[in-house]
């Protein structure tokens, strides 16, 4: 019965279809209304997002990726400064520490989780550091209490890239939780339409309890200008429209709803591979919720053969991410090499994606597991 449907890494049209009345009435209001930038929607969205996740400033602004260097200018950071992340994660948040002129400096990751390894953290702060900037990657968050002691001794900020884990919680040791994003000096995110809170094209927002923070980070989202036409620094246009802002405020209604249809799916992965010896299913840590934007194995060896074996079975998967970041052409003159972040670039070997979105069913899910099993054993 499976094979006969088509399967996808995302499947995006199945959730608008359940979703859509309420979708394209509320697009067709926004071209009604003719508001396309700055409408009534931006805001509405912004502050119910801001309750969702109990903090005080939700700035809307373009894409994940300005969120990430927006975050960085209104920190006043000087060229040369040194900001601190893994090489095992997506390129922006590497690229706008570059583009700002302020030096990327690595720390591998732990090799259970995948998130930067706060066991190594304080021995790569020097007087140069300014800034960390923890991955919350595939959908849980890194070990933020440790990070945040770490950084409040050494006085550096922190900034959370959280375009994965929006929806997470985290969970101090005193019990106290708090949303994944909201922890740091900044948090930031993106809603392009495969994450966990997606729309319908490009989006992002910055998140942060600090209210000078706040209208920097405002003020540099629309070219460094409080009134109009007076520009008191140097910003950039970023903004979120407001058609994107309408399909965000349904899908918030929503986001935990879909946040467990991924997690029931993720524990359907795991228990149908349990035993598998060769095969690694994700680890939970103890200190967040997993909110599984990509469901991700390790695979001990053959990994490429398998995912071409999957593929050609019509069997999608991904590769998060092949190359770690100290190791592309692009970041060469960091000085890194081969050999200096030994668990990141041993999990770019490893590392297999499954389908995970909010669409998935036991039945697909058996026949995914099914074909990698036998896949994995066949290959040599
Ligand atoms: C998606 C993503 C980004 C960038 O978001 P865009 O909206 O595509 O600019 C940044 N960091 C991480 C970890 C991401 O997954």
């Amino acid at each position: 019965m499976a094979t006969t449907r088509s399967i996808q890494m995302v499947d995006l049209q199945s959730q608008y279809q359940k979703i859509k009345s309420e979708i394209d009435t509320a697009i067709n209001q926004v071209i009604e209304s003719c508001q396309f930038i700055n409408g009534p929607a931006v805001k509405t969205f912004s502050q119910n997002l801001a309750t969702y996740l109990g903090v005080k400033h939700v700035i809307p602004c373009a894409n994940g990726t300005d969120a990430l260097q927006v975050a960085l200018m209104a920190l006043d950071l000087k060229p040369g400064d040194e900001v601190i992340t893994t090489p095992f994660t997506f390129v922006a948040t590497a690229e706008v520490i570059a583009l700002l002129q302020l030096k990327p400096v690595f720390v591998d990751v732990n090799p259970c989780t995948f998130m930067i390894d706060e066991y190594r953290l304080e021995a790569a702060i020097t007087e140069k550091t300014k800034c960390i900037i923890p991955v919350h990657l595939f959908g849980q968050a890194s070990n933020m209490e440790a990070i945040m002691t770490i950084a409040k001794k050494r006085k550096v900020y922190v900034v959370e890239d959280n375009a994965q884990a929006i929806g997470a919680t985290f969970q101090f040791a005193n019990g106290k939780k708090q949303a994944v994003g909201t922890i740091g000096d900044f948090g930031t995110t993106s809603f392009f339409p495969s994450k966990n809170l997606g729309c319908y094209g490009d989006g992002g927002a910055l998140f942060t309890n600090d209210d000078t923070l706040a209208e920097k980070a405002r003020m540099i989202c629309n070219h460094g200008s409080k009134v109009r036409y007076y520009h008191d620094s140097i910003g950039v246009n970023s903004r979120l429209d407001s058609i994107q802002a309408t399909v965000l405020d349904i899908k918030l209604k929503h986001l935990d709803e879909y946040n467990a249809a991924r997690q029931k799916a993720a524990a359907t992965y795991t228990s149908l591979l349990k035993g598998v010896a060769g095969i690694t299913t994700p680890k939970i840590a103890q200190y967040s919720t997993h909110v599984f934007h990509q469901y991700t194995l390790l695979l001990d060896q053959n990994r490429d053969k398998v995912q071409k074996v999957l593929k050609e079975k019509g069997i999608p998967t991904g590769v998060y991410y092949p190359v770690p970041l100290h190791m592309q052409k692009a970041y060469k003159a960091s000085g890194y090499n081969e050999g200096d972040f030994p668990v990141s670039e041993d999990l770019a070997k490893k590392v297999l994606s499954l389908p995970m979105h909010t669409e998935l069913d036991q039945d697909l899910q058996e026949y995914i597991i099914g074909a990698l099993v036998d896949a994995y054993k066949s290959v040599k």
